[in-house]
């Protein structure tokens, strides 16, 4: 019988990522008893491929978040060798490139061979053990004295009911599916794009920019916020009153009106009001309420006026279901049997340390009733950091 790891990280995206740098880093934890677990091949492998498929070139979000410890480790980076060569920060808050923050990114994992505590496989259920869990697998059981569950949403993109029963068809896909190619879009000659937040924005100029005809079909009219909740919900000012409110119901409404949901920021709004104004983007405000593939291509039918258009393809960039994440893994037979506490919306109700049971902690989404607004962001990779150092 081997001995239980110390921690077991299941979901190698950027939280997994950065909290298995902050334990062996900074907590000082052995490297051979901590474990991520994640399909995925590379560390942050999901986060590439979803900020790649929007043609997003810079982050929304400040250079001070990002996977490695000190704050102005980014910062630093631009001074030498690739980082520099690399080095884009936009004003204000310093945001990064997308192409220099993954350099930085992969610099990290190098640096301080973060690759090296990844077992590639997905985990499929939790037990409880005496002390700890055993977290099955697809490649095996692995047992822990502590897990972190780092899931993020990638696993459940909302998918509007009329979309559905065309699953399999490449002409009507979501932009965060595995499948979804943003240069198989550019190559057809006219794109509808259904949603009106910022990776809807950022797809049409893309494809705009590689001729591509497009309409962008949003239920309202571009809604445009710098960042996706206001930068006081990254401190006390906000924060303070967050954590004073007892009533997880109370919780999940502060963070709902909280968030800036189908927004883009000004920049993103004025490079496409420029494809607007030349006439290579449209924008209809409708909801789709059915599509049909042709031979000719799709036909997207719409609640009002223009009621109907006809498209070779249709991108849906209508980001994720809300419901609680974790899929199986985290089902009612599992909350159950597990005994874990959740709030009406589904999520869980966890203590300030992050911890969801004895030795069961929680980041990102799961984190949310805690962590506020922000903790699906970078920034709640590093909240979550902080207080999980308070633990190991
Ligand atoms: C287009 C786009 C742009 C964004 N830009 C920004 C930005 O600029 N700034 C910002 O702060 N935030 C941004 N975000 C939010 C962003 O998603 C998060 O900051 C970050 O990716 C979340 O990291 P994560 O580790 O929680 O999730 P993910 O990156 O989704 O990683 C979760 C990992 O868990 C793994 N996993 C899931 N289930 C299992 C299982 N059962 N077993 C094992 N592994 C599992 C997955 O394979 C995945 O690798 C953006 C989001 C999108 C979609």
């Amino acid at each position: 019988m081997t001995t239980p790891l110390d921690w077991l990280i299941v979901g190698g995206g950027v939280h997994g990522t950065h909290l298995s740098h902050v334990l062996v880093n900074r907590a000082g934890v052995a490297p051979d008893r901590v474990r991520v677990l994640d399909p995925q091949e590379h560390p942050v492998e999901t986060f590439w491929r979803v900020t790649g498929a929007t043609g997003m070139r810079y982050l929304r979000s400040p250079g001070v978040h990002h996977v490695d410890l000190h704050p102005h480790a980014l910062r630093r980076f631009a001074k030498k060798g690739d980082g520099k060569r690399l080095a884009r920060f936009v004003y204000p808050y310093d945001r990064p490139g997308l192409e220099f923050f993954r350099a930085h990114t992969e610099h990290v994992v190098r640096e301080h061979r973060l690759g090296s505590l990844r077992e590639r496989c997905r985990a499929t259920a939790i037990t409880r053990l005496g002390e700890g869990y055993r977290v099955e697998t697809n490649q095996g059981a692995l047992d822990a004295r502590r897990v972190v569950l780092a899931l993020g949403l990638g696993e459940q993109l909302c998918v509007p009911s009329w979309a559905r029963p065309l699953g399999g068809d490449a002409r009507v896909q979501h932009i965060f599916s595995a499948t979804f190619s943003r240069e198989a879009a550019a190559a057809a000659r006219s794109v509808a794009i259904v949603g009106g937040g910022i990776s809807a924005a950022q797809l049409a100029c893309a494809l705009t920019a590689a001729g591509t005809e497009v309409t962008v079909v949003a239920r309202h009219a571009p809604r445009i916020h710098r960042f996706d909740s206001d930068p006081e919900w990254l401190g006390p000012k906000a924060m303070s009153g967050f954590s004073r409110t007892r009533d997880p119901r109370e919780r999940r409404r502060l963070i709902a009106a909280a968030r800036h949901r189908g927004s883009m920021p000004p920049e993103i709004a004025s490079d496409l009001r420029r494809e607007l104004r030349c006439a290579r983007a449209k924008w209809i405000e409708a909801e789709p309420v059915s599509a049909d593939v042709t031979a000719a291509g799709v036909r997207l039918r719409l609640d009002r006026a223009p009621h109907l258009i006809e498209v070779d393809r249709v991108v849906l960039a209508t980001g994720f279901e809300v419901h609680r994440p974790g899929g199986a893994l985290l089902g009612e037979e599992a909350i159950d049997r597990l005994g874990l506490p959740c709030a009406d919306c589904g999520y869980p109700l966890v203590s300030p340390r992050l911890e969801w049971a004895s030795g069961l902690f929680v980041t990102g989404p799961l984190a949310e009733l805690e962590l506020g607004p922000t903790a699906r962001n970078i920034a709640g990779a590093r909240a979550a950091g902080e207080r999980l150092l308070a633990v190991a």
